[in-house]
């Protein structure tokens, strides 16, 4: 594989063109994280137990993450939420 010497590439560039493939903000916290570590177009849920068999009935009080960086995903997951569905 050639390396490409980043300093050859204009800023511009790097800055419109190429950073937004590599990074992105979360839907969540608002940071600016490397895309990879996300997961992106989920529905999470908090767990209810009301009813064992209820939980994936109702989707009034799910809440829709565009971008949902690896923190905010566990965070969510120690909160008692859990994702119920993703877009394609
Ligand atoms: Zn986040």
């Amino acid at each position: 594989m050639t390396k490409i010497n980043m300093d050859s590439i204009p800023l511009d560039l790097l800055k419109y063109e190429i950073k937004p493939y590599l990074f992105c903000f979360c839907s969540k916290c608002d940071n600016e994280v490397v895309a990879d570590d996300t997961t992106t177009k989920i529905y999470m849920k908090k767990y209810k137990s009301i009813f064992d068999d209820d939980f994936y009935v109702y989707y009034d009080d799910v809440e829709y993450f565009k971008i949902l960086c690896n923190n905010c995903y566990v965070y969510m997951l120690n909160q008692n939420m859990f994702p119920i569905k993703k877009d394609t």
